[in-house]
């Protein structure tokens, strides 16, 4: 089976870089499965998991918006934040989940509103990355 190079960076680090068979991402018009030789292309992506297939294999990286660009030799996430998901601290984000639930639930109109439905999907996406991995 084909491979391609698969790296997953923030502005702190590479947080993956492997030979993939498949990366599977939620773009912002919808989920996109890359294989190798896709056509080159850059698409926005949504705070979401990302799935990497390495033969029967799969492995979950929290992706939290940014791009990916697909190139001929291989494919770059690049997102302000990403976590692999045998690093996410579940209680950590189930905290951060309440947290921005509960500032939502107090339905100021304040600007911060914002900022808190961004940290609730951040925190939904670390969840899901950790339940897919189940
Ligand atoms: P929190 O409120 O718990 O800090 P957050 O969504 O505001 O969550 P970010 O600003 O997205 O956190 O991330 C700050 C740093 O902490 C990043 O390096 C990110 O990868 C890491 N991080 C955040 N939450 C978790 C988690 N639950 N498990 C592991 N790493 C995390």
């Amino acid at each position: 089976m084909s491979t391609f190079r698969l790296e997953i960076v923030t502005p702190e680090h590479k947080v993956y870089e492997k030979d993939v068979n498949m990366v599977v991402v939620k773009g912002v018009s919808g989920e996109l499965g890359i294989m190798p030789n896709h056509i080159p292309l850059v698409t926005p992506l949504k705070v979401a998991p990302v799935k990497a297939k390495i033969g029967n294999d799969n492995e979950f990286i929290a992706v939290h918006g940014g791009f990916m660009e697909v190139r001929k030799d291989k494919v770059v996430i690049l997102a302000e934040a990403a976590e692999l998901g045998n690093d996410i601290d579940v209680s950590r984000a189930r905290l951060a989940k309440e947290r921005a639930e509960r500032r939502l639930a107090q339905k100021q109109a304040d600007m911060n509103a914002q900022r808190a439905e961004l940290a609730l999907r951040r925190a939904i996406a670390r969840l899901e990355t950790v339940d897919d991995m189940k």
